[in-house]
């Protein structure tokens, strides 16, 4: 997709992140204290990339994980801006910018997937229904 089909398809807020990098306010995020059971999917293809089963408060303001559904489904990438040296994660079918990781997480991975709520979209766990 051109730059240009993604401006049609996004949200200015989610062109803004997932397209150009860019980061949402800590704690103005619709999954920053969101627990319901389900997959998060990636906001611009619809991707899973994080499980509910993951899902920790971090404390940061921004919805956090210890890992991700499947190693394949999220890419990293050094990145070198704000004169930091940080990992980038980028959704692994459309390349758009996810948020970062930090090995400051708690255990069983050590992991800290700090992801932007306006990069992901929700699909809840449905219940199975009684017979
Ligand atoms: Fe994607």
């Amino acid at each position: 997709m051109s730059q240009e089909d993604w401006k049609k398809k996004l949200t200015p807020e989610q062109y803004n992140v997932c397209r150009l990098g860019g980061t949402e306010s800590p704690f103005s995020g619709k999954f920053n204290k969101h627990y319901e059971k389900g997959t998060y999917t990636c906001a611009a293809c619809g991707q899973e990339l994080f499980s509910s089963e993951t899902k920790f408060d971090s404390g940061s303001g921004w919805p956090s994980f210890t890992d991700m559904v499947d190693s394949k489904n999220v890419e990293i990438k050094h990145d070198y801006t704000h004169n930091m040296h940080r990992i980038e994660a980028l959704c692994s079918k459309c390349g758009s910018h996810l948020g970062h990781v930090f090995n400051d997480g708690p255990a069983p991975t050590g992991k800290r997937w700090c992801i932007n709520s306006v990069s992901l979209d929700f699909r809840p766990l449905t219940p199975l229904k009684p017979e």
